[in-house]
């Protein structure tokens, strides 16, 4: 027969992580699943997170590291498993199925977190990983005294934009708007910064190469005049687009695609909890995602115990 878990962790980002240390916590019979060679999630990519409570000046992947050493010090190991499908059969139970296996829960937490948005013009596909990135922390080193462009105007822009600032030569830090989305303290250093140009107003619209990527035609959205600008490399930081494909006619999602959840992380079907930047919310952090995994887990026991 089948082994039945009580529970199935689809992610090992904070939110996984968080989920997996209360459910051992709380005695629960845990299957972890995570889809990427390593655990840690979208933190693995960030050089630096200043802003969890107690770890100042932490890498991601020190951070990333600190997480799954704690779960795996309570017995919590992810497996590396990609589900692709999910089904909540009529005896009750959950099953996960990936190309190696089915696995069977009374109770499931979607942690599967998000992916960086695209920017949908043409050029992007082509020169993926040929000077098109996602990922300064990944790629910046390949542009070693370089001119680069960063696409956005958040935080994650402003960091990428930073980050590159002390490998290239040149920084454009190419915006839609005349104002950046950015936390006060992130412009600052990115304006005090001696070699990035803030280009404002203005969109990619075609990016173009030979081999690798030579240039971008951009777009000044007041004027609508259109211009090259040469560039070695473009990373893209306009946001992310939450992973729930899976959950599409499972449980209730919004417009955009978040899982409709509450703090509790309870989802429309029951025995579903949706944790971390998969879910929606006002505030998608580290600390946040961390948060939706401990009450995922306190919810979860309480349906199973129910
Ligand atoms: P974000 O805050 O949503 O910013 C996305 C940026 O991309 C915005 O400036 C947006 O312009 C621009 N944009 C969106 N679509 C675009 C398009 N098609 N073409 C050109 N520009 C486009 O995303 P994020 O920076 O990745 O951050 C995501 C979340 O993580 C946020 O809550 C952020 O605060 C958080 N985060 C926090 C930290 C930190 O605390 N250290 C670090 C990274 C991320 P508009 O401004 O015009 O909308």
């Amino acid at each position: 027969m089948q082994e039945c878990y009580d529970l199935a962790i689809i992610g090992a980002g904070p939110a996984g992580a968080a989920a997996a240390i209360y459910a051992s916590r709380a005695a629960l019979k845990t299957i972890w699943l995570e889809g990427s060679f390593s655990a840690g999630g979208q933190i693995l990519e960030s050089s630096l997170v200043d802003n969890y409570p107690g770890l100042p000046s932490v890498s991601g992947t020190q951070l990333g590291e600190a997480f799954r050493l704690h779960a795996e010090a309570l017995g919590m190991i992810p497996e590396r498993c990609r589900v692709q499908a999910i089904e909540k059969r009529e005896d009750g139970l959950f099953y996960l199925t990936s190309k190696k296996q089915t696995v069977v829960s009374r109770a499931v937490i979607y942690a599967a977190g998000a992916s960086h948005q695209k920017l949908g013009i043409p050029g992007e596909e082509e020169y993926a990983g040929s000077g098109v990135s996602y990922c300064a922390t990944c790629d910046g080193a390949f542009f070693k005294g370089r001119t680069v462009a960063v696409i956005g105007g958040g935080n994650t822009a402003c960091e990428e934009a930073l980050f590159l600032s002390h490998i290239c030569e040149q920084v454009f830090l190419i915006h839609r708007r005349d104002a950046l989305r950015a936390d006060a303290a992130l412009q600052e250093q990115v304006k005090k910064a001696g070699n990035i140009e803030i280009v404002w107003n203005t969109v990619p619209i075609f990016i173009m190469g030979s081999q690798t990527v030579e240039r971008v035609i951009l777009s000044e959205q007041i004027t609508k005049e259109s211009w090259a600008l040469k560039i070695d490399g473009i990373f893209v930081a306009i946001g992310t687009v939450p992973n729930t494909e899976l959950l599409k006619g499972l449980a209730t999602l919004d417009e955009k695609g978040y899982v409709c959840a509450g703090e509790d992380t309870v989802t429309s079907l029951p025995g579903l909890f949706a944790a971390g930047d998969v879910r929606q919310k006002p505030l998608r952090q580290v600390l946040t995602a961390a948060s939706d995994g401990a009450n995922a887990a306190v919810s979860a026991a309480r349906f199973l115990e129910a």
